[in-house]
Parts: C-alpha cells; sequence; structure tokens
C-alpha cells in the first residue's frame, strides 16, 4: 500500500527507535525529565522564543495557545479552511469559551485586506478581537506559505490593534524549507506558536507550544488540568529531537516529489489542478468526471490510498516513507485511471 493520505502516517526508523531507548527520563509533571527540559529549551531557542512546552498533539499545543492569550468572550480572527476552526472539535469554544471568527483568505492565508475591517469595536456588546491566528503552511489550503513580506505586514496590523498572534506551525518545517525562512523570524512576528512533530518529521508523537516563560507557565498548568500532564515523556521527547535532527532536511524531497505528482495531475484529462499551489509537501485536485470517493476507489484497487478533501477534491500529501518507486507507480497509475 502507498499511503499518500497524511504525512502523519511514517512509522519510526530504527535510529528513532535507538534514541528512545538511550533517553534519559524523569518525571516531567515534576518537570525532571532531563530529555524534555533540554529539548524544550532547544526547540525555543531555535525560535527565539523565551520557553516551550512539549504536548501531545498540535491541537493541544493550539489550544493552550488560545487559552493563554485569551479571556472567555473572546474573539479570534482566522482563515475560514484554518486547522483550529475546521479540525479541532470546537475546542476554542469549549476549552476556552472563546469564538471564532472565520474570515475568506485565499489558499488558507490571510492579508491584512482580508481582515482591516474584521477586528471589532469598543463596544460592551461586541466580543473583544484578541487574537489573529495562521496557519504556516496551509493544511486546507494546500500546503502553500507565507512569505516574509505578508507576516511582516500581518504583524504589523497586529501590533496596531492590539491583537495577539498564534502561529500554527503544525508544518513549519516544511514552510521553513520551501521559503528558505529562518526560524527566529517567526518568534518575531508570533506570541505563541505551534509546531508538531508528528507531521512530515516523523515522530510518533508530539507537538509544542513556544512562547515567553509566563505564558508557557500558564499553558503548563492548563496542560495538566486538561490532561496532559505526562511523565517519563523524555522517550517521545526523544525521538521529536531525532526527528528534528534527521528528517528535517529530507522535507525538500517531499516538496520535490508532490510537483512531480502534481505536474502528472495537470497532463490528465480527467483531473485538474492548479500547478501554483504546490509549494510544499501536500497536492490538493480535482476529478472532472466523478465524485472524490468513486475515484479514491479506482486508485486503492491499485493500493494507493489519498484522501476526499471535497466533493470531486483530493489531497495526496508526500513523506519520507514515500520514495521515488513508489511516485513512479502513483504517476502511471495516475496517467492509466484519468488520461
Ligand atoms: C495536523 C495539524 C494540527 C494538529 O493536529 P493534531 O492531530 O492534533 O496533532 C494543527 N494544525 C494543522 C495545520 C495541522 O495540519
Amino acid at each position: 500500500m502507498i499511503d499518500l493520505r497524511s504525512d502523519t502516517v511514517t512509522r519510526p526508523v530504527q535510529g528513532m527507535l535507538n534514541a528512545m531507548l538511550e533517553a534519559e527520563v524523569g518525571d516531567d509533571v515534576f518537570a525532571e525529565d532531563a530529555t524534555v527540559n533540554a529539548f524544550q529549551d532547544k526547540i525555543a531557542a531555535l525560535f527565539g522564543m523565551e520557553a516551550g512546552l512539549f504536548v501531545p498533539s498540535g491541537t493541544m499545543s493550539n489550544q493552550l495557545g488560545l487559552a493563554v492569550l485569551t479571556e472567555p468572550g473572546d474573539e479570534i480572527l482566522i482563515d475560514e479552511k484554518g486547522h483550529v476552526f475546521n479540525y479541532e472539535t470546537g475546542a476554542a469554544s469549549f476549552l476556552s469559551g472563546i469564538q471564532i471568527s472565520p474570515v475568506a483568505g485565499k489558499s488558507g492565508k490571510l492579508s491584512v485586506d482580508h481582515i482591516r475591517h474584521k477586528v471589532r469595536g469598543n463596544y460592551d456588546w461586541e466580543p473583544v478581537t484578541k487574537v489573529l491566528c495562521l496557519e504556516n503552511s496551509t493544511n486546507k489550503g494546500g500546503g502553500v506559505c507565507y512569505t516574509k513580506e505578508e507576516l511582516v505586514a500581518l504583524k504589523a496590523f497586529a501590533d496596531e490593534q492590539g491583537l495577539f498572534v498564534h502561529l500554527d506551525g503544525a508544518r513549519i518545517w516544511n514552510a521553513m524549507i520551501a521559503t528558505e525562512i529562518e526560524p527566529e523570524f517567526f518568534g518575531r512576528v508570533s506570541d505563541t506558536i505551534s509546531v508538531c512533530f508528528s507531521k512530515g518529521l516523523g515522530a510518533p508523537v508530539g507537538s509544542m507550544l513556544l512562547s515567553t516563560k509566563e505564558r508557557i507557565a500558564k499553558a503548563r498548568r492548563y496542560r495538566k488540568m486538561w490532561g496532559g500532564g505526562m511523565r517519563q515523556v523524555g522517550l517521545l521527547a526523544a525521538a521529536a529531537d531525532y526527528a528534528v535532527e534527521h528528517h528535517w532536511s529530507l522535507l525538500n524531497q517531499d516538496h520535490q516529489r508532490a510537483k512531480e505528482f502534481a505536474a502528472t495531475v495537470s497532463e490528465c484529462a480527467a483531473l485538474s489542478i492548479d500547478l501554483e499551489s504546490v509549494e510544499t509537501n501536500i497536492v490538493i485536485f480535482d476529478c472532472l468526471n466523478e465524485a472524490a470517493p468513486s475515484a479514491l476507489e479506482k486508485l486503492a484497487a491499485h493500493d494507493i490510498q489519498m484522501v476526499q478533501f471535497g466533493p470531486a477534491t483530493i489531497r495526496a500529501t508526500f513523506h519520507f516513507q514515500v520514495g521515488d518507486e513508489q511516485l513512479d507507480k502513483v504517476k502511471s497509475v495516475i496517467k492509466e485511471l484519468f488520461n
């Protein structure tokens, strides 16, 4: 089976398992896990942030970020394709008592023009617009990335309006490879950042919230409250650290393979794709003559898995456990089925 459903389907490699076996661990609820402590400091420093908090999932790190930046009744602005709005089971309203204002942007990205008139006035009867939530790279938007200029403009607008910026960087590792923007830059344009180690980097578990020491201390309390305080979790931090050290640089190959795959899709008469949108490891395309489930069934009959992303829309996501041999097979099957 060639699994292109997501970049979360990778299995730990032997080197990663060895790193886990060798990890020095302690009780992280007591903040005594040396591997976790060192890893939190390392990733925080990488992004030019004061502190980090290792958590089980990207959903938890996003929600912790929003919890420490808001009060109940506040509102956050996010692109209507955003993960926090679509794929976190309504957690922001449940956990933080905040409401989400989804904004129509472009490919999951917002610009100052999109949000200029979305910030509320200072009236007793309106929610307080508190956070601008950005996603980089975008998931539902097809893996596109913000440029430096776009982020600088958004941060300037946020500062002017008194908004915090939360950056959902589940795939920031892909964005950094694709755009060659240095990690510290993202620390300068964000108040909180969530990064994931279990997407293309290939760790089995783990995300991290990055921010100031004060906010991270507050997030620690919420993490415990929400049941995310873990014990000898250096085992997982060791896997995540291995992923950053050994797999980050591999993302470039995923991006190249995604582009090659997208080029094949663009040559098929029964498919349509916007090639410009393929900036990283995600490829979203449309079926012209059939619904997505029927196309996915045909692919599955050839041992290829992708996911439905709309009535006639499909997403394929590349990761380091899909190599050139598998890519060649996928390309020839796509041509055979859809051309
Ligand atoms: C995967 C993802 C997350 C986090 O998801 P979890 O499954 O909770 O780890 C957050 N944001 C984006 C954009 C994602 O793609």
